[in-house]
């Protein structure tokens, strides 16, 4: 199987302010259009010799920045067949397409669909904590892309993309919100607006780690805010929440209930991955 590459975003754009220092540039650049390509690639193998791009999930050298090694692209196992029409639950056969698991006949989440690109096992696990914690942001065009096959439906439909904010303190620590730099890179394939503003969290929650659904549930009720005078771009939207994890669902649960009080008319979400064990 083809290993599926990506470029960093840092090697997407020339550097454009060294070269507007240097008189005639402009014009060296149309006498040897080759030149500026061929520099980049030679640059980027004498880096490459330096330090060479390792695999996110196994540590092995790959041919380009952001690749997976063949193991670990075969061990991850991507979502897509048939599934539960609310929660994204794999089922094992196929079933009438509106069949939804019996969790969420129990419930009736407030979110309308959620679709996962990757099983979250093993496999995929240091790639997730390494594009979280460990500064792997150049991962998220690969993961949006997996993630935009995964909720093709879903972004066909969509009006707006909405990442899950984190609380403003979470955000100092970690530096980076994984949701939101999802939601950047999808809204770039998708061509769907992304709008970070729409949806914040006003209260800090403790990790949920080792939380029982019900105690997640407890734990995100009345975190997020839809700002009030924001409500005007919420209604009648249909709108999709953007997430790294699915694991209860308690609080992409928690951000439709409050997007749908503000008015919209759909919330779907999309999340790298998802956990697969019963969940109640
Ligand atoms: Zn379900």
């Amino acid at each position: 199987m083809a290993v599926e590459d990506a470029p960093l975003a840092s090697n997407a754009a020339p550097p454009q302010k060294a070269e507007a220092r240097e008189p005639g540039a402009a014009t060296r650049r149309l006498a040897v259009p080759g030149l500026r390509e061929t520099l980049r690639t030679g640059l980027r193998g004498v880096l490459d010799l330096a330090l060479p791009p390792r695999c996110p999930a196994s540590g092995v050298v790959v041919a380009r920045p952001g690749g997976l090694a063949p193991a670990a692209w075969d061990a991850i196992r991507f979502l897509g067949g048939p599934c539960c029409n609310s929660c994204g639950l794999p089922f094992e056969a196929p079933l009438p397409e509106e069949t939804r698991c019996a969790a969420c006949d129990a419930r009736s989440p407030q979110y309308d669909r959620v679709r996962a690109a990757l099983a979250y096992d093993e496999a995929s696990r240091s790639l997730l904590l390494h594009f979280k914690h460990g500064d792997r942001t150049d991962l998220a065009p690969v993961f949006a892309r997996w993630m935009a096959r995964a909720g093709a439906e879903i972004l066909d439909q969509a009006d707006q993309l909405i990442p899950v904010p984190l609380h403003r303190a979470r955000l100092w620590r970690r530096r980076y919100n994984q949701a939101a730099l999802l939601a950047r890179e999808l809204g770039v394939v998708s061509g769907v607006v992304t709008d970070p503003t729409l949806l914040r969290r006003d209260r800090a929650t403790p990790s949920q780690g080792r939380l029982s659904p019900l105690a997640r549930q407890r734990n995100v009720r009345g975190a997020f805010k839809a700002p009030d005078s924001l409500k005007g771009s919420v209604k009648g939207r249909r709108l999709v929440l953007i997430d790294d994890v699915f694991t209860t669902g308690a609080t992409l649960d928690e951000c439709a209930r409050v997007l749908k009080r503000a008015g919209a008319a759909q919330v779907d979400a999309l999340c790298l991955a998802r956990v697969l064990r019963a969940r109640f």
